[in-house]
């Protein structure tokens, strides 16, 4: 049996923080939980403390902090508790973390994430938005330190899946080597995929968070709803497996099983499919190159009436264009395009604007900031500010 993995969840909170201790949960004797943390969500931090144990627990708020260590004093447990962007990293860096799950939504995750990487951990990533942001300096960073990066997103897991075993490694073996043509990213195409046009200028948060097939954070509701999410996956998938963007195609699969592909040069076409459920690609990349039970049901087939595929309406989508587009851009795009996103998000899921003026101020803020060169992660934070503070002034929001 392999040696017990020490796992620091970062948003043990959210769906993906959930759904990854769910899996832990099920393999005692395989993980163990180092450190948890949390933004605002105190009271399930200390429910998941008490049961998990950790070394450490973080919240983002100090007063939260002192709080928490509080009440997990009164219940005699150990844990220490951190706080703010300085606890993230240090126990995403910790010498004695194996695994860091990095399932912090948006910008916010970029530091934590990153100080695992050059910690030179086993990175699991679910935080998109970090290699969106910064996937050169991301890439290389892992690589200079050794880390071992696996992705969590479904159709990133899947393509892994669908890769030879070498390009798994990152063995340092030509791509060409492997004949691979075209890498297929599915999308479900989110609650709006047939609602008509005209309506989509009405359509509620609550309408945009109910998705047909996946359970998820709010953020990255709306993001499905817009296919912003896909455009942000694109710009992941071109990162994690240095592949050109004329290679990286998107295809609608509203079932949703199908969950990605690879096309090889001799026609075969690779998928990995399975129910629409995160524990799946959570378990794959704890356990990998082994596997583990995830919990979750069994694939049946013939219960399945059809599985169908479209290419995606571009004038329904138009956030699924501007990612593209981003990709032939340079990387200071992609950073002012998420950060962006991420406003515009925030102020829809806030009744401030409506889901139309998401795609419409993220393509006037992209032509709003000059391109510039991208060194470091500093480079890439300060970027994200900005576009922040020029996105709130232009759709009138003041903090
Ligand atoms: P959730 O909103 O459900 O959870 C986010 C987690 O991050 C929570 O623990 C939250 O704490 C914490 N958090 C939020 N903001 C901050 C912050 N500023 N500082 C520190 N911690 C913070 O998100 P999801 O789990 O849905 O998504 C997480 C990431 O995984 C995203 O990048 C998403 O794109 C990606 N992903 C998610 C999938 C899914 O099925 N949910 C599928 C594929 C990718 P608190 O609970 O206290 O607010
Ligand atoms: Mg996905």
């Amino acid at each position: 049996m392999a040696a017990v993995q020490r796992i620091t969840v970062l948003g043990a909170t959210g769906s993906i923080g959930l759904n990854t201790l769910d899996v832990v949960r099920r393999h005692p004797a395989r993980f163990q939980i180092f450190a948890l943390t949390a933004q605002r969500r105190r009271d399930e931090l200390l429910t998941l403390c008490l049961e998990f144990k950790p070394r450490f627990a973080v919240m983002s708020d100090a007063a939260d902090a002192q709080w928490l260590a509080e009440q997990l004093q009164q219940a005699r447990l150990s844990t220490e508790v951190l706080s703010g962007e300085a606890g993230l990293c240090a126990v995403a860096a910790h010498d004695e973390v194996d695994t860091v799950m990095a399932a912090i939504v948006g910008a916010a995750g970029l530091p934590a994430a990153f100080a695992a990487a050059q910690a030179g951990k086993r990175v699991l990533l679910a935080n998109k938005e970090a290699l969106v942001m910064a996937g050169a300096i991301f890439m290389e960073t892992v690589k200079q330190a050794g880390a071992t990066l696996l992705p969590i997103d479904s159709e990133h897991n899947a393509i892994f899946q669908c890769l030879p075993v070498e390009l798994q490694r990152r063995d340092n073996v030509p791509q060409a080597h492997h004949g691979i043509s075209r890498l297929i990213l599915t999308a479900s195409g989110g609650p709006f995929r047939t609602l008509p046009l005209a309506e989509l200028a009405h359509v509620t948060p609550e309408q945009a968070c109910a998705h047909p097939n996946w359970s998820m954070g709010q953020k990255i509701s709306v993001d499905s709803a817009t296919m912003m999410n896909k455009g942000l996956e694109v710009i992941e998938a071109h990162w994690l497996f240095d592949f050109p963007p004329e290679q990286i195609d998107v295809l609608i699969h509203p079932q949703s099983v199908v969950h990605s592909m690879v096309e090889y040069c001799d026609g075969s076409v690779l998928a990995q499919m399975g129910q629409p459920d995160m524990r799946t690609p959570i378990a794959n990349a704890l356990a990998w190159p082994e596997r583990i039970d995830a919990g979750v049901a069994r694939l049946d087939l013939p219960q399945l009436a059809s599985l169908t595929f479209e290419t995606p309406d571009l004038q329904r989508f138009p956030c699924l264009q501007l990612a593209c587009d981003v990709l032939h851009a340079g990387p200071a795009a992609a950073v002012v395009l998420n950060a962006a996103n991420e406003i515009c998000v925030a102020a829809f899921l806030a009744r401030q604007i409506g889901f139309l003026k998401i795609a419409e101020t993220i393509a006037r803020v992209l032509d709003q900031i000059p391109q510039r060169a991208l060194a470091t992660l500093d480079d890439v934070l300060e970027l994200d500010q900005q576009t922040r503070a020029v996105t709130r002034q232009r759709l009138g929001l003041n903090t």
